[in-house]
């Protein structure tokens, strides 16, 4: 299961301080120090884990806990508080265009998960928003993409439009928007190339989609599984796309937790959705409080 060491080791070390009834510097130290291995551990970034020790251990020994008639659990509920404000504090939403479609481009390196998110997120948007997305083929290198699409849009029975590979990603978006426009479809979803790693080309092609089609929202899709390297693909991708949220998928899996717990501190962009499985409907708004409290138990 996802964070299945860091919530062992963080639970185990709340344990100890949560039934006391005064709480010592040394206290706070023996825990911050016990925190911090289990967040390296966790493969949270090293500079953001040395943020939050230092943030809550200031607030440990400060009068809100020395003031406290239980210190111990006050502790805690500071750890609590931090760990949420450390995945981005408030849920947050999925912005609606002033004039439709609202316009989302994914983004993400292959394998990601990208398409699949792309199917699912148009899934969320009917189901729990009531809304009606277009699906929009803009991976034009690799055939298999575009049929997964139309697989999903299938599955889904939600419309896709697809021209094929020899299109140009941008005339395809821009064809899309017609449609959609035509159509009365209130949501533009664009499912655009990945590649292995970060490369110029592809940025630049990306870079080229924004600019024409404005989009209201560049989510881009990460791996959970790949810890660190999530959080310096967010952070590329983020310096050339500002991008406006992130996906983290296979949140289902047994990540430690690295790439949850360190890309809004890194990259300031909120993650705003969970994948949580293959299924079309293992996609969950992410809520940072419902998070941590799973992992502090
Ligand atoms: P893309 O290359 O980024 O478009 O990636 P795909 O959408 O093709 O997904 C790659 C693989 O990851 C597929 O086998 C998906 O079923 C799987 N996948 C995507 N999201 C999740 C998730 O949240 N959990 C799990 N377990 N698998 C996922």
């Amino acid at each position: 299961m996802a964070f299945e060491g860091l919530a062992d080791r963080l639970q185990n070390t709340i344990q100890k301080i949560k039934g006391k009834g005064k709480v010592s510097e040394q206290d706070v130290k023996e825990m911050t120090r016990e925190v911090r291995l289990a967040l390296l551990e966790a493969d949270v970034n090293f500079k953001v884990v040395k943020d939050f020790v230092k943030k809550v251990k200031e607030r440990a020994v400060g009068q809100e806990v020395m003031e406290s008639l239980t210190p111990g659990q006050q502790v805690i509920k500071v750890v609590k508080e931090e760990l949420t404000a450390l995945m981005g504090g408030d849920e947050s939403k999925i912005a609606v265009a002033d004039r439709p479609p609202t316009v989302i481009m994914m983004v993400g390196l292959q394998g990601a998960g990208k398409t699949t998110t792309t199917g699912k997120l148009a899934n969320l948007l009917r189901k729990k928003y009531n809304r009606n997305p277009l699906l929009v083929a803009g991976d034009v290198y690799r055939p298999a993409a575009i049929d997964q699409l139309e697989t999903l849009g299938k599955q889904l029975n939600i419309p896709v439009y697809a021209e094929g590979t020899d299109a140009n990603p941008v005339d395809i978006v821009n064809n899309a928007m017609e449609k959609a426009k035509e159509e009365h479809l209130d949501y533009v979803l664009i499912d655009t190339a990945g590649r292995l790693h970060v490369d110029n080309e592809l940025m630049d092609e990306l870079i080229q989609i924004k600019a024409n089609v404005n989009p209201d929202e560049v989510f881009l899709v990460v791996d959970s599984m790949t810890g660190q390297d999530a959080v310096n693909v967010a952070e590329s991708f983020n310096e050339q796309l500002d991008v406006t949220g992130v996906v983290l998928t296979k949140l289902d899996g047994d990540t430690r937790g690295g790439a949850a717990l360190s890309i809004k501190a890194v990259t300031d962009k909120p993650i705003k959705f969970a994948g949580m499985g293959e299924k079309l409907d293992q996609l969950e708004v992410f809520h940072p409080e419902r998070m941590a409290s799973r992992i502090l138990g």
